[in-house]
């Protein structure tokens, strides 16, 4: 058997809320690559991780590419190294870039600690000494916390998996309104969703391929695969150079940060899951718009919200009743509450108990206590206090899943239109 050595190579951290992009370093690294004929192994990687990262610039993302560790080896890491040192957003405190190389088989004990790095919290010394322990030549810049996320996204196992084409702006452009037809955009969604995706929030009248930062992106288009993101490409219409494009492949959108528990007291702060439970109280809303919410099962109780950037998805949550049971999916934020980012409805509570009608037409009012119903209009009293059940019309419907718009949505969380794709 021909046994191929392959060189991992993780980056992270190296953009900040001013600027760069870790996918545009790597691109102008792949560039450089293909100037000294060093080509990659599959697609470049975009690895989203912990969504609730202290740190994190916009999306917890980190980038990993796969050569041959060949003669070039040398060229390659000396290539990576100095596109870091370059680009690198250095004047902010929260960059802290990181880079891994690794020679070798990805071992179940890297792929262990990638899931790690999406569930849980870790330190930066945590990391080195663990990647210290597999092998991996690790270079740290200012305080290296890149190195967390870089070794992750070498490690992390692809079960599932999308592509985002990325677009690249001239570096002259960068910071400036971006000039994107708009309606090609939309025209694009008609022509290649569902394979591609979160293209357009319709409800908002949004253009989600667009980024809000001053960073080298022009756009980003997201697929289940790579043919419908050459067919975008070619609809999407701009008014500006695109200096470059990069296909990446990523874990976005497969809801890979959600864990199943079994009930509602395993849950933790800060980490994100599926659980079911049954509705204990009407949603209501508060002053900012946020909408809440109480699930129960046996184990115990948490509150539930949908937040203001949610728009119309409080609406929808707005129709859960007491009694009704749900699975939710979204994650445990800062206030100890469930931050909903879909649901998916297992039982409809679809009777109200009622105080019963008179013989004249009019519900009755209560007698006052144990003393039965009166009717306001006709004076006829009825000695019981027992409400009748009465089979209501619910706006939701059984076995059906209700998602978050696309302008609220995680990176990491799988749309309705991929539920099917495992
Ligand atoms: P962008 O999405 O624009 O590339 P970002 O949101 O990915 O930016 P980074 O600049 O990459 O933000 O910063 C995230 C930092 O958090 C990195 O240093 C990364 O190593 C670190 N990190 C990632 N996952 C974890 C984790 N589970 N625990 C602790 N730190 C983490």
């Amino acid at each position: 058997m021909i046994m191929i050595n392959i060189l991992h190579i993780g980056i992270d951290d190296t953009d900040s809320p001013d600027g760069m992009c870790t996918t545009y370093l790597a691109s102008q690294i792949i560039n450089k690559f293909k100037d000294n004929n060093i080509e990659l192994i599959d697609y470049p990687r975009l690895i989203r991780l912990n969504p609730f990262a202290r740190f994190k610039t916009r999306g917890n993302g980190g980038v990993a590419l796969k050569i041959l560790n060949d003669s070039k080896a040398d060229l390659a890491k000396e290539i990576v190294l100095g596109e870091v040192e370059k680009l690198s957003m250095f004047d902010c405190d929260n960059t802290n870039p990181g880079v891994i190389f690794y020679d070798g088989e990805i071992t179940q004990e890297m792929k262990d600690y990638a899931f790690r790095a999406i569930y849980e919290f870790i330190t930066i010394d945590e990391a080195e000494k663990f990647a210290k322990s597999v092998g991996c030549e690790i270079h740290k810049f200012k305080k290296g916390r890149g190195i967390i996320g870089s070794l992750a996204s070498i490690s992390l196992p692809l079960t599932d998996f999308t592509f985002e084409l990325l677009a690249y702006r001239v570096p002259e452009n960068f910071g400036t309104l971006r000039k994107i037809d708009y309606e090609s955009v939309y025209e694009m969604d008609r022509q290649t969703f569902p394979d591609t995706f979160e293209n357009v929030d319709y409800s908002e009248d949004y253009v989600a391929i667009e980024p809000k930062t001053p960073c080298p992106v022009l756009y980003g288009i997201r697929s289940n695969n790579v043919e419908a993101l050459k067919k975008a490409y070619h609809i999407v219409k701009v008014d500006e150079v695109i200096d470059d494009c990069c296909i990446f492949k990523t874990n976005q959108h497969t809801d890979m940060h959600i864990q199943k528990s079994a009930d509602i007291a395993s849950m933790k702060q800060f980490g994100c899951y599926e659980v079911k439970g049954t509705v204990k109280n009407k949603p209501t809303i508060i002053d900012g718009g946020h909408m809440f919410f109480y699930i129960f099962d046996e184990s115990g109780e948490i509150e539930c919200g949908a937040y203001e950037p949610t728009k119309n998805f409080r609406k929808i949550v707005s129709h859960l009743m007491p009694g009704d049971v749900i699975r939710v999916f979204g994650g445990i934020g800062e206030h100890n509450t469930f931050n909903i980012e879909k649901f998916q409805v297992m039982e409809l509570n679809d009777i109200e108990y009622k105080n019963p009608v008179c013989e004249c037409g009019k519900r009755m009012t209560s007698a006052g206590k144990n003393k039965g119903f009166k009717c306001k209009k006709c004076g006829r009293k009825i000695e019981s206090g027992e409400k009748v059940p009465i089979k209501i019309f619910r706006n939701l419907k059984k076995g059906q899943f209700y998602e978050t718009p696309v302008s609220a949505r995680r990176h990491l969380s799988k749309p309705l239109c991929r539920m099917n794709f495992d």
